[in-house]
């Protein structure tokens, strides 16, 4: 047989092949050399392709989809710069522990290698490995479908996180025979295989807490990660252990649940005497568990997948090694009746606190101030939701992320996303195309108009997948507050009075300006009953906002400026 006749494939249908193969049915992207044709060959192979404006945008989208569905999302960009772009994105899903893969082309291994100076000549490969959890480049072609399979496996085994892999534009041009080519695929057998915690560590976590007066079990978005909620919320109220979700793990239980203590929150930080952690991290979210947040006798339990995690901050008595879907199953059935009994006095107490501090916040949340302040608006966009617990929550700012973390109460698990591990803004627009795109359910996002000039021009993406995402930008004229009128911009200020809603009109979106409560929460609720992108500016009072929102305390001063206040 001649070449003529030998039926080939190349570098551009193997790597389609391997994402079917593996069921990856969506790309996030920003299409340029070397993968404008691999991106045209995804969609015409019945991948979903989602174009970005930025391909951090496109990275945030694929990270929040691996997070709602625990299969690593995938963002395809271009070389050297729109591959830094998304390192961004790649970054922050190692820091979250969600599984992404990073896919960007690159030049020409021997011109970068010798730095002969190439088209966007980089070594991609190794400015991506200290962000990333693994890193790979295929050089072969041949090696294609070995490389889908060890970033899958890499994304989402064990504590997911974000891996980049490097696809040179020569390996997509190569040609391949056919057998040879279908033989080199690999569909991955087990991606998550289980971690099933030892019976000693549950007996020894079970004990520790059926001695507790005090117990308190803290959820983090690693429990909602695992799509555990069932046995989550069985193992809550077996015990009748009062819970605290995480940001991320509002909804796992829902928040108007009886045992809910986050109303209480600094109360039961600070007095439980027993803490069971599960997908939670001892960090600076948590005060690193140290006083005077926590007591200096406080026992805990950890509930992580990563053996690593545990002593990061404080000595950890009761350590379970597992994915939480088995701990959580393992707990369960090992639990007997009446083992774990919380102190009436201790339930009591929890109680009291939560009723008086949600009278406190009552008359903070029932005033109507003009113009309006976080609290009011944010009740307005509570209010709107109310009976809309299908609607995904995306959440970023300084003051906006603060406040609507307490007020924006969530019954569904995993709707709400927002700046996570690292406090990043930006996210956004990404995680609104990522949540929408997955579920098919409408997005609401909450942006403080600091954050969501990151990610704004994103719209346009929105506007042109006709995706039903609301966005709702608390404009207060600046990062944390606006400049006093009259004053030349100051490094917080942004353009007092900008009309945000008058960029999505540009992209035939529909743009709301809101000045009053009820207005806002008509919008939101004549938008979502839309179905279509829009935009709605909430006017908020320039002066209402605090520096750095809750965290000012990690602000360094300065021993010899006087701050400016
Ligand atoms: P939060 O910010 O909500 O406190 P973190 O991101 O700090 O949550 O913690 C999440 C933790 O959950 C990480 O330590 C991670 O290793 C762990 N984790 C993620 N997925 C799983 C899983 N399926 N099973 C067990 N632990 C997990
Ligand atoms: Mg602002």
């Amino acid at each position: 047989m001649d070449s003529q006749s030998t039926a080939m494939t190349d570098g551009f249908h193997l790597v389609v092949d391997a994402l079917k193969l593996n069921g990856i049915d969506t790309i996030y992207c920003v299409a340029g050399i070397p993968v404008t044709d691999l991106l045209r060959l995804a969609q015409a192979e019945g991948i979903r392709v989602y174009g970005f404006r930025h391909e951090q945008n496109a990275g945030n989208a694929a990270a929040i989809a691996g997070f709602l569905t625990q299969k690593p999302g995938i963002c395809m960009t271009v070389s050297a710069p729109g591959f830094l772009n998304g390192l961004v994105a790649l970054a922050n899903a190692t820091t979250n522990c969600f599984p992404m893969i990073l896919v960007s082309g690159s030049s020409d291994r021997a011109i970068v290698d010798l730095e002969q100076g190439d088209y966007e000549e980089m070594d991609q490969m190794a400015a991506a490995k200290p962000f990333a959890k693994a890193s790979f480049r295929v050089n072969r072609v041949e090696d294609i479908g070995i490389g889908f399979a060890r970033a899958i496996h890499a994304a989402a085994s064990g504590r997911p996180g974000g891996v980049y892999l490097d696809l040179p534009a020569a390996v997509l041009g190569s040609t391949l025979e056919l057998s040879a080519a279908k033989k080199s695929l690999i569909k991955v057998v087990d991606p998550a295989p289980a971690s099933i915690p030892s019976p000693q560590s549950i007996a020894r976590a079970l004990d520790l807490l059926a001695k507790a007066e005090r117990p308190l079990i803290l959820l983090g978005k690693g429990a909602a990660y695992a799509q555990a909620d069932k046995d989550i919320r069985a193992f809550v109220e077996k015990t009748a252990i009062p819970f605290l979700p995480m940001s991320m793990a509002k909804g796992l239980l829902p928040d108007d649940h009886a045992q809910s203590a986050a109303a209480a929150r600094s109360y039961v930080l600070k007095n439980a005497d027993v803490v069971m952690l599960v997908g939670a991290r001892l960090n600076w979210l948590l005060s690193h568990g140290k006083p005077p947040t926590w007591a200096e006798s406080t026992r805990f339990v950890q509930v992580d997948v990563a053996a690593n995690e545990i002593d990061s901050n404080r000595p950890i008595e009761a350590p379970v090694v597992a994915d939480i879907k088995s701990a959580m199953a393992a707990f369960l059935a090992a639990l007997k009746p009446g083992q774990i009994k919380p102190s009436a006095a201790w339930l009591g107490s929890v109680a009291e606190q939560k009723q008086k501090n949600v009278e406190k916040m009552a008359a903070r949340l029932n005033a109507d101030p003009t113009p309006m302040n976080f609290s009011s608006a944010l009740r307005a966009v509570r209010s709107a939701l109310s009976n809309r617990p299908d609607v995904y929550v995306v959440n970023e700012g300084a003051n906006t992320l603060d406040f609507g973390r307490n007020i924006l109460d969530m019954k569904e698990p995993r709707h709400r996303l927002d700046s996570g591990t690292w406090g990043v803004m930006g996210i956004g627009m990404g995680y609104a195309v990522g949540a929408a795109t997955v579920s098919g359910k409408p997005v609401v996002a909450v942006e403080g108009d600091s954050a969501f000039g990151f990610c704004g021009m994103e719209i346009e993406t929105i506007c042109r997948y006709k995706l039903p995402v609301v966005t709702v930008i608390f404009n207060n004229n600046g990062i944390y507050r606006g400049d006093k009128p009259g004053t030349p911009p100051s490094p917080t200020g942004l353009l007092a009075n900008a009309r945000y809603d008058r960029m999505i009109e540009a992209f035939g979106g529909k743009g709301y300006h809101v000045e009053k409560t009820a207005d806002l929460q008509k919008a939101i609720t004549d938008a979502l009953a839309a179905g279509k992108p829009a935009l709605i500016n909430a006017v908020i009072d320039p002066t209402a906002g605090t520096e750095s929102g809750h965290i000012q305390s990690l602000n360094p001063k300065s021993a010899l400026a006087k701050q400016p206040s």
